[in-house]
């Protein structure tokens, strides 16, 4: 709808109970160290990616998190891979290895 020039936004609800969880479970094994994310930014302020592209590994966890996949399948392939996201990181989660944890279930579970 379009009111004197203004678009009202849809609503748009997280449903935490039923999102699929299976794509964090499968990284949360494979890579422990995720749990320990503070949510910081640091690993997408300094991410080779995103100074090119529209890429935020920041947000693609919050995504993981959530259970909203679609999104991370979309812009994962955008990750170089060059691991700079790791040693910015004060919390020492292995994001480099988060990424490939993430391509791995993705490949894995075409849908
Ligand atoms: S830098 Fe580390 S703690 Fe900060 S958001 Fe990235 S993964 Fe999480
Ligand atoms: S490995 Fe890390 S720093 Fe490098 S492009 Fe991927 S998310 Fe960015």
């Amino acid at each position: 709808m379009n009111f004197w020039g203004f678009n009202i936004s849809e609503t748009r609800s997280i449903n935490y109970d039923t999102n699929d969880k299976d794509m964090l479970i499968h990284v949360l094994q494979e890579v422990p160290s995720c749990k320990l994310c503070i949510e910081c930014g640091g690993c997408t302020a300094g991410c080779t990616a995103g100074r090119l592209t529209s890429f935020n590994i920041r947000k693609l966890q919050m995504f993981m998190k959530r259970g909203e996949n679609k999104e991370i399948r979309e812009e994962l392939h955008k990750c170089m891979l060059c691991g700079k996201c790791i040693l910015v990181c004060p919390r020492g989660v292995d994001t480099r290895k988060m990424i490939l944890s993430m391509m791995k279930y993705i490949k894995n579970n075409q849908k």
